[in-house]
């Protein structure tokens, strides 16, 4: 109990680290990153880490194994916010890691890997647009262009870098080998309703969901509210109606999530009937299979509707990205943690990005979810339970203890 509320005590003092006065709000490269990075940095030292901040900022310790220089298990998760952010998403994992790793050092205990840590500068993309930057500078994955991006001041990228103290040409440094690692491992809030609606405190993630995203329109003819009887309309609105409740049961029906969450209809008038409406739709899946095959029946049922009520009908693809699966061997090691202290285990899929995503380029990745109050996230009132935590750093130890290098060696070739 008593290291969970210093974890939970941890998470109060780093939120305290805004630039809001009224609310949580800390983005990359700002004084209170480096602020964040500071503290963190400190409780690494004294958990019995070396410590230092990479080329991109990301704060980052190091506990050695038995052995010098051995691959590391690295764990860790992001120490940026939202606007307006509640205290745990992110924070929690890069805490728990470190009193993880102290409880080891008071223990005197080494494993034949290192442990590492690693707090992300930016996973939410705040203020450059462009998400995971942290993770992506140490998967060494950054676009060409993302030094030129700007923030809602105009500064860029690369000058905010110098501001931070480092240096734009030097981001590359920050890239680590997928040699140094022989996995990593989050701890993440769920930011969703699952493990709650289950009475689990933890379950472990299958994979983060992939998602597309496209733009739809439908044109049809506008006409006369009053004189064009029904039979003969070529109501755009009405198709485009349809084509949502098609796209919610075909979502049920192959266990993705779709969402039509913007439309526009014109001319918008409330005597004419529609001839133009464009909607935007998001689908996501643990698997791009199944994602693309759920997509797929949207599109036929889209193409069925145009054809019957004679409506011309255009989509495109604006957005793509892969599901991030998790390593087999991560998840078994964590339901075996997760069955140990809690009786049983739960596997769900992260409908969030994180940023294993782009670790995931690197070395295998695994990640445990806590259940948060109500599954409420990227809010205020984002709240966890300190026995919840304590059950967490319990399942992380347990991981660390059957983690047994050789097989893991063998496993990554
Ligand atoms: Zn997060």
């Amino acid at each position: 109990m008593q290291e969970g509320i210093r974890i939970f005590e941890r998470c109060n003092e780093l939120a305290l680290l805004s630039e809001d006065t009224d609310a949580l709000t800390r983005v990359y490269l700002s004084a209170q990153h480096q602020q964040a990075n500071q503290l963190a940095g400190t409780w690494m030292r004294d958990a019995g880490m070396h410590v230092w901040q990479d080329a991109v900022g990301n704060i980052c310790g190091r506990y050695e194994g038995t052995e010098p220089e051995a691959p590391a298990l690295l764990l860790g998760s992001h120490l940026d916010t939202v606007r307006n952010a509640g205290k745990y998403d992110g924070m929690l994992g890069v805490i728990t890691a470190i009193e993880l790793v102290s409880r080891l050092h008071q223990q005197n205990k080494r494993f034949p890997f290192a442990i590492e840590v690693v707090g992300f500068g930016d996973e939410e993309g705040v203020r450059f647009g462009v998400t995971l930057l942290g993770s992506r500078g140490l998967a060494g994955s950054w676009g060409d262009n993302w030094l030129d991006k700007q923030d809602s001041n105009g500064i860029s990228l690369a000058q905010a870098l110098c501001d931070f103290g480092l240096a734009p040409e030097q981001i590359h440094q920050a890239k680590r080998k997928s040699s140094d690692f022989i996995g990593y491992l989050e701890l993440h809030i769920e930011q969703g309703p699952l493990l709650e609606s289950t009475d689990l405190a933890l379950g472990v993630v299958t994979a983060i969901n992939g998602a597309k995203r496209l733009n739809f329109s439908f044109k049809g003819m506008a006409g006369h509210a009053g004189t064009v009887p029904m039979s003969l309309r070529q109501d755009a609105l009405v198709g485009t109606s349809e084509l949502i409740l098609a796209a919610e049961s075909i979502a049920k029906e192959f266990d993705v999530v779709a969402t039509v969450g913007k439309i526009a209809c014109h001319p918008g008038a409330v005597n004419v009937i529609p001839s133009d409406v464009s909607f935007s739709l998001d689908i996501r899946a643990p698997d791009n299979q199944q994602r693309d095959v759920a997509l797929f029946e949207i599109t036929k049922a889209a193409k069925e509707i145009a054809t019957r009520r004679q409506l011309e009908l255009s989509y495109d693809c604006f957005y793509s990205s892969d599901a991030t699966p998790c390593s087999g061997f991560l998840q078994e090691k964590l339901t075996n943690a997760v069955t140990n202290v809690q009786g049983r285990s739960m596997s769900l899929a992260s409908g969030a990005g994180h940023d294993a995503i782009a670790i995931a380029a690197l070395c295998e990745v695994g990640m445990l979810f806590m259940r948060c109050k109500g599954g409420i996230s990227h809010n205020p009132a984002e709240s966890v339970q300190v026995a919840d935590i304590d059950l967490a750093l319990q399942a992380l130890e347990h991981v660390l203890a059957n983690i047994n290098l050789p097989k893991t060696k063998n496993m990554l070739g």
